[in-house]
């Protein structure tokens, strides 16, 4: 059974029924689940949750869910201990959690997989989504186990291996002469429009609830507690503050004790409107227009900045932006230490984290888990440059003379 109770404001607090709907029609602010955690109290306990399947669906009773979901087998991913590269970066306790290894290689299959189980239960029989990517492959893939038609919308400069990503589940696939956010705010209109559940629009407060299991099981994979610190990247800023929110809800269930996790969001410099705000000290977004390689999370004007702020302010962490050229040196380091193909927001993720060491800001013991939400083979052009083969005749002495071994 689910203990959500109800839609509820996030400024206003007004309340609204559970319904596919993600504004408040007072204050316009967005609508978030919100339960009945006295009752999920007496209802949860440590060894309930690990009788539970190995997938994000073992914390089905904290998700907002009804309905038989619709599981391709998202989450429960490794966390990692990054000995290597906690080497190289002078952090003796990181760990990675590694969600590039999602059914469609990115987290975002944890927030879809609540969402589309949603659609289904509301009755929509068409999902749709704006997408810089690997959301339109996870709602694809979504769709079809759940016998669903799918609009995915993206920005027509999306790398050619997104668009094969998202295209091989037969969605309908629209591309969009513009950037993200010009994609978004297409898809606000539609939505307006048309009777499809909007993954990231109507069903938004149900889509963001899916984030919390990546806090979920970095917890319960610690071993119960919380991190002393965490690094994610930031696009919209949503899954920033839903890692922190699973987190808080573990303790505020009494099945870790009370978190003090110094949460760090990262952006990639070119497209850093959330890095920019916590640096001059605002809780004021500007949005910017992006520009940048790091194009899954390139929103100029993020819907959950000002949240993401000040879950970064009041955790006592901080906020990071990285080059490009320091993301793809971030992306090659990981791969080299750990053995981890992460796409570009990885490599922004390891970029903060050798500034957050160098500086201090994170210190040497502390307990770090970094989030590492996307793989690279999708958009393994940008890094296409560490391709060098040798090239031999198929003879051992073409072999032994181009790579001087041998006798
Ligand atoms: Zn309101």
């Amino acid at each position: 059974m689910s203990y959500a109770r109800a839609l509820r404001c996030r400024k206003c607090g007004q309340e609204y029924p559970l319904q596919p709907i993600n504004l408040c029609d007072f204050c316009l602010s967005p609508l978030e689940v919100s339960y009945d955690y006295k009752a999920m109290a007496r209802g949860l306990n440590r060894e309930k949750l690990l009788e539970g399947p190995v997938s994000m669906w073992r914390y089905r009773d904290m998700l907002p869910v009804e309905g038989k979901e619709v599981d391709i087998g998202s989450g429960f991913t490794p966390l990692v201990k990054a000995d290597n590269l906690g080497r190289e970066l002078g952090l003796e306790q990181l760990y990675i959690k590694n969600d590039c290894v999602n059914p469609t290689y990115s987290f975002k299959d944890r927030p879809v997989s609540v969402a589309v189980t949603k659609a289904l239960e509301f009755g929509f029989d068409t999902v749709a989504c704006a997408s810089t990517g690997n959301l339109a492959a996870s709602v694809a893939a979504h769709a079809a186990k759940a016998n669903m038609k799918a609009y995915v919308f993206v920005p027509a400069n999306v790398e050619p291996g997104k668009l094969v990503g998202a295209a091989i589940y037969n969605p309908v696939l629209v591309t969009v002469d513009g950037s993200y956010d010009d994609v978004n705010r297409l898809c606000a209109a539609l939505a307006e429009r048309y009777d499809w559940g909007f993954i990231n629009i109507g069903l938004r407060p149900y889509y963001a609830e899916g984030s919390k299991t990546l806090g979920y099981e970095v917890a319960e994979q610690l071993g119960w507690r919380a991190p002393d610190c965490a690094v994610a990247p930031a696009a919209s800023g949503l899954c920033f503050t839903r890692i922190w929110k699973g987190l808080d809800e573990l303790s505020m269930l009494g099945l870790i004790e009370p978190v003090d996790t110094h949460m760090y969001v990262c952006q990639a410099a070119g497209s850093s409107p959330i890095v920019n705000a916590f640096q001059a000290g605002t809780l004021h977004v500007h949005p910017v227009e992006p520009n940048t390689i790091v194009q899954s999370i390139a929103i100029g004007n993020p819907a959950d900045g000002y949240y993401a702020l000040r879950v970064a302010r009041q955790s006592g962490g901080g906020a990071c932006a990285v080059s490009d050229e320091e993301a793809i040196d971030g992306m090659k380091l990981l791969a080299q230490t750990e053995g981890i193909f992460a796409e570009a927001a990885g490599g922004v993720v390891v970029g903060a984290l050798r500034k957050l060491a160098a500086s201090g800001d994170i210190k040497r013991n502390e307990l770090t888990v970094a989030f590492i939400t996307g793989a690279g083979p999708r958009t393994q052009g940008i890094v296409e440059d560490i391709v060098r083969p040798f090239t031999v005749r198929p003879v051992l002495e073409s072999v032994e003379e181009v790579l001087g071994v041998g006798a």
